[in-house]
């Protein structure tokens, strides 16, 4: 089977959309890990095969893989706690003996350097060390990230961050979930054994972003590039817990370092098509809103 965990997730969703969407693929070759069979009861409904397993419960993860499965982990999303829960869904891989294990990490890989990037690391290192045949999808940053957003930005008018001129090479989930279904359905061999850096084909600065906002938008919208103190007050003022709030404020002086404008052309040679630009994101966004 190819089989997908986070399947209910933002980008697992999307994943097991482009899976179901290549007709070489049948409903009942795919597989989803999921902790709430609930959440997924429509993926059932489809054909696709659910396998009910939590990260956190190493016991769960047994009869989450078979022999010769080829296997999308999304990395998981409580910041903290993730090496053990992903050493959980490796062990479990390697115990089934699958054939492919493709980990969801973070562009640059063992070169990136925020906090964030540490759990994704230890990560691969584990995955490395299991033997698996493996392949890294080193995911840069959601145009999403940017655009869920946009709400807060257009009320204040501001586009606040402390990542100054930084550039961001963004794609949206819907890019790097079809790059992770191509991986997990070419042909056998070819994509293990490597690491994919994926990213946008254009790279973009804040202050061209609230450029793009107010111009699609019809509003005015400004960067304002602030201390990172400063930035991490405002988050936590919006209610953003402290430490994710460290991490954010972190992140964003990577960014400011170029840490996330790296473009490889990876991601759109995976998806055979440019990836689509934060333009085109932002208008969906904008539509989506009215
Ligand atoms: P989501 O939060 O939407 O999805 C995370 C998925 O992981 C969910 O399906 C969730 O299950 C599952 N999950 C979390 N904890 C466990 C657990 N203990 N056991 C089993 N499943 C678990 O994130 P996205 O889909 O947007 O992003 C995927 C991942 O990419 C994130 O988890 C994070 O690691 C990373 N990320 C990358 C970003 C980027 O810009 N490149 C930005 C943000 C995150 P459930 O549906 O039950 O909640």
């Amino acid at each position: 089977s190819i089989v997908v965990t986070g399947a209910t997730g933002q980008l697992g969703r999307l994943v097991v959309e482009a899976l179901l969407a290549d007709p070489a693929v049948p409903a009942s070759s795919v597989a989803a890990v999921v902790r709430d069979g609930k959440k997924a009861a429509d993926l059932a409904e489809r054909g696709v095969e659910l396998r009910i397993a939590d990260y956190d419960r190493p016991e769960t993860l047994a009869g989450a893989f078979r022999a010769g499965d080829r296997v999308l982990l999304v990395s998981g999303s409580e910041v903290g706690r993730r090496v053990p829960q992903h050493a959980a869904v490796i062990d479990a891989a390697k115990a089934a003996g699958v054939a492919q294990l493709a980990y969801t990490g973070v562009l640059g890989g063992p070169e990136a350097d925020f906090d964030l990037a540490a759990e994704h690391k230890e990560t691969e290192a584990l995955i490395l060390a299991s033997g698996l045949p493996y392949t890294f999808l080193r995911n840069g940053w959601y145009s999403e990230n940017y655009t869920a957003h946009l709400g807060a930005v257009l009320a204040h008018g501001a586009v606040v961050a402390n990542a100054g001129e930084g550039r961001i090479a963004t794609a949206p989930r819907a890019d790097f979930a079809a790059a992770a279904a191509a991986v997990l359905t070419g042909p056998a061999g070819e994509h293990t054994g490597r690491a994919y850096e994926l990213s946008g084909d254009e790279a973009w600065s804040l202050a061209e972003y609230a450029a793009e906002v107010a111009a699609r938008s019809g509003r005015e919208v400004a960067y304002r590039n602030v201390p990172a103190a400063a930035h991490r007050e405002i988050l936590t003022g919006a209610g953003v817990p402290d430490s994710f709030a460290a991490v954010l404020v972190d992140v964003d002086e990577a960014i400011g370092r170029g840490s996330l404008a790296l473009r490889t052309g990876d991601l759109a040679r995976l998806i055979g098509r440019p990836t689509t630009p934060i333009g085109v994101t932002i208008g969906e966004a904008l539509a989506a809103a009215e």
